[in-house]
């Protein structure tokens, strides 16, 4: 069973992917990881995130069992993630691995932008969240601020519009629910509520295909 979940910034896909994933037995991937990653490469390096060729080089060049995914999942990378992921040659160079990752067995679960679109069209679910922009900023902020250093909500909730913005508007794969993905608004969910939704989406979907 192959689930493409898709979503805006700080949507809370990671979270629900992997516990779909544990759920189901699958494996999970979060492909922001892998933009993330081309973003910091190029940071890294001291290069420009416009560059096409260094970018697409730096694409083709991962490995993504070596993720650093605590460096990856800064503000900044996610801020450059979005710059470098609307260059096609960027999105062309990932998307075998991704294919290749979600029709390995058992199935997986594939947490991203432009999986039910264009990585996993035939997923057997695709589910899109979405959140409220004010709770999405208030969850991010609750997630990385402490009581001594308490996170700047404002400031995170226009890098969030901002991003969500450049996502939706580029060309090459944007943001966008399937015509087929099932929408699932979890601006007053808890975590556990948001797993229980979209448990209740997949079986649905299973129970109608004859739990294909
Ligand atoms: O999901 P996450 O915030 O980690 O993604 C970082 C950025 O990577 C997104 O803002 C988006 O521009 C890009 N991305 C993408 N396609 C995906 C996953 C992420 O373009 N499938």
């Amino acid at each position: 069973m192959i689930i493409a979940i898709d979503g805006p910034a700080a949507s809370g896909k990671g979270t629900l992917g992997k516990r779909l994933a544990a759920h189901y037995g699958l494996r999970h991937l979060d492909t922001g990881l892998i933009y993330r990653a081309v973003a910091k490469a190029l940071v890294d390096a001291g290069c420009s995130l416009h560059d096409r060729d260094r970018a697409a080089a730096a694409a083709a060049d991962l490995d993504p069992e070596k993720f650093d995914e605590k460096a990856l999942k800064s503000h900044e990378i996610g801020e450059a993630a979005s710059i470098v992921s609307a260059i096609p040659e960027v999105r062309q160079a990932l998307l075998a691995f991704q294919r290749g990752f979600a029709a390995a067995p058992p199935g997986a679960v594939l947490d991203g932008r432009d999986i039910g679109t264009v990585i996993a069209p035939d997923a057997d679910v695709k589910i899109f969240v979405t959140a409220a922009p004010e709770e999405r900023a208030r969850r991010r902020a609750a997630e990385i601020g402490t009581p001594e250093a308490p996170a700047d909500e404002a400031a995170i909730l226009a890098d969030i519009l901002r991003r969500d913005a450049r996502d939706q508007a580029r060309p090459v794969a944007p943001l966008k629910p399937a015509p087929d993905a099932h929408l699932l608004d979890t601006t007053h969910l808890s975590i556990d509520a948001a797993v229980r939704a979209a448990v209740d989406i997949v079986e649905a979907v299973r129970a109608g295909r004859g739990r294909g």
